[in-house]
């Protein structure tokens, strides 16, 4: 697995970052987006790993990300 897909299949972006290749070489690598940070396995079927057969509904834009700044927040600590 020497070449990166073009784009995130969530969110378009273009630039991809391998975080791991696996222990048998050209078997997997995950990547992951550089804005959505969506993370994905090479080996993963295309719903997964395509941008073109990525779900819609999943599919994110750039507003989607920027209005994305809630933040589920801690629950207390069970006692
Ligand atoms: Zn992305």
């Amino acid at each position: 697995m020497n070449h990166l897909p073009v784009e995130c299949p969530r969110c378009a972006f273009e630039k991809i970052f391998r975080l791991a290749t696996s222990p048998v070489p050209g078997v997997c690598d995950v990547l992951q987006c550089g804005r959505c940070l969506y993370t994905w396995r090479t080996g993963e079927p295309a719903r997964r790993t395509r941008r073109d057969a990525y779900p819609d509904s999943f599919k994110l834009t750039v507003a989607d990300i920027e209005n994305a700044i809630e933040v589920p927040t801690v629950p207390p600590l069970l006692k």
